[in-house]
């Protein structure tokens, strides 16, 4: 009988465990259990499709699901999730309970964004974004009009896209966020601070350092307000009370922890995700995602994971973190799929790594950027690269780079060979592509990137 291998999930992560698997040479049955009726689609694209800068079908970048089920000869079970496994009885359940065998099973489940457990968090207007239903649900509701102004939470990645995207269309945005600074997993302060004044004076207006505690209709807030209770609680806005937030125009008001409170039409969480793992059960070792080893291998035998998931090596820290790159997924997804082949290959691990492009500036960043040490600024004459930098013990442990993705590719090379030992990390060739790019002698010199 043939051989039945499992994919759950039809991400990136599942796209290239499903190239890997028939890449390798493995004939067998491939059984895809999705939770939708798409091809594999890339979540960065997003708030592209939102922004209306490419089409629908730009979000599934490896081309339509009947091109993609031929090509690999795949049996997709499409629109119901995975519910449940029984490792023991090598089975998985879907949600009406039906089971199906499996003799090896690739779990590549990604991650879902996380919605904070706050009152008003599940209402009508209130967005978040990471799947393709989500950005088809913002884009719709930003068509039908009347959005004046808007609140996106969390200063992250996607939180600065959703900011962009609503910018272009003239809405009043504020980017809230717990952290006190902007990028709070990845600027180092200095580049914080130029890209905060830059989006200062791009309209974008900031709330740091305060969490969002509940969002309440306006409606429901004007009648509380009125008798007294939450209308106390602080100014809104500009200074006024809860209790005159319809005068304000807002549809919401949103209450900060310090408890003033701020109106507006719609809310965007852009907080991070979660892996989605809940249907693995308590036989399979998880921390903040399912645990594998370099082989991509689970604590379940013939049970492999990646993507975002799982937890991988982080190469900097040594430690294993779930790493929520896209090149991460890929190659992890890869890794599970020539091993479940039979081949014995080794996941080389990642670093956390950001390569955001917004509002006409790109910003760049690799490694922990929470280490202490001696950090530089550096601007070049021209003013098209600013590198922010720490050291410690000569060696760089984080790097921003702004509006220069030319050089980031190299610089990162150089670093993961750096935080492996090697010496001359970036070699002649990339000597010359960093002076061909302005960057002189002496900071290769300094970042201990010179040949
Ligand atoms: C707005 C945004 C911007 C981003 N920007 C970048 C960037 O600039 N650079 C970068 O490297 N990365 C970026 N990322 C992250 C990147 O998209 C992810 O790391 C990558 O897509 C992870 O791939 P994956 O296959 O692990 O998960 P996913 O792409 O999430 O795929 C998992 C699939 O599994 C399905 N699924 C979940 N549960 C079940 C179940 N129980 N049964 C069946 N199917 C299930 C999901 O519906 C989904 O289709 C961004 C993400 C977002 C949201």
């Amino acid at each position: 009988m043939a051989l039945r291998y499992g994919v759950v999930g039809f991400g990136c992560a599942g796209y290239h465990g499903i190239k890997a698997l028939r890449d390798s040479g493995y004939g067998g049955e491939i059984h895809v259990f999705s939770d939708k009726w798409d091809p594999p689609a890339n979540p960065m694209l997003t708030t592209y499709y939102t922004a209306g800068k490419i089409p629908y079908r730009g979000m599934f970048p490896f081309g339509d699901l009947a091109a993609v089920v031929k090509k690999y000869d795949l049996k997709l079970r499409g629109g119901e999730a995975v519910k449940a496994i029984d490792y023991d009885g090598r089975r998985l359940f879907n949600a009406r309970g039906e089971a199906f065998g499996y003799d090896k099973l690739l779990l590549a489940t990604g991650g879902k964004a996380v919605l904070p457990a706050i009152p008003g968090a599940a209402g009508p207007e209130v967005y978040c974004m990471r799947q393709v239903e989500d950005a088809v649900r913002l884009k719709e509701r930003l068509e039908r009009g009347g959005v004046g102004k808007a609140i996106v939470a969390g200063a992250s990645m996607v939180g600065i896209k959703v900011v962009e995207l609503l910018r272009q269309r003239g809405i009043d945005c504020v980017l809230a966020d717990l952290a006190p600074v902007i990028f709070p997993l990845a600027a180092l302060p200095e580049t914080a601070d130029i890209i905060a004044s830059r989006l200062a004076d791009r309209g974008v207006k900031p709330r740091f350092g305060q969490g969002i505690e509940a969002i309440e209709a306006v409606e429901a807030v004007g009648a509380v307000g009125a008798a007294g209770a939450v209308g106390a609680a602080g100014p809104v806005g500009a200074g006024a009370r809860l209790g005159e937030k319809a005068k304000l125009g807002g549809k919401l008001n949103v209450r900060y922890t310090d408890g003033t409170g701020e109106a507006c039409d719609l809310v965007v969480f852009c907080v991070g995700t979660r892996a989605d793992i809940g249907f693995v059960g308590q036989a399979l070792k998880v921390g903040k995602g399912i645990v594998v080893d370099r082989h991509m291998r689970t604590s379940q035998e013939n049970v492999y994971a990646a993507g975002d998931c799982c937890e991988g090596l982080n190469r900097q820290s040594g430690d294993t973190q779930i790493i929520g790159l896209w090149a991460n997924a890929a190659g992890q997804g890869k890794i599970a799929g020539e091993n479940m082949a039979g081949k014995e290959t080794l996941w080389g691990g990642n670093i956390p790594h950001n390569i955001t492009h917004f509002f006409n500036m790109d910003f760049i960043a690799f490694g922990d950027n929470r280490l202490p040490g001696e950090r530089f600024l550096w601007r070049s004459p021209d003013g098209g690269t600013t590198l922010n930098v720490t050291l410690r013990d000569g060696k760089p442990v984080c790097i921003n780079i702004l509006d220069n993705c030319g050089i980031s590719g190299i610089l990162k090379a150089g670093f993961l060979k750096g935080i492996s030992g090697e010496n001359s990390p970036v070699g002649w060739n990339g000597q010359v592509r960093l002076r061909e790019r302005n960057v002189p002698a002496w900071i290769s010199e300094r970042l201990g990137l010179d040949a």
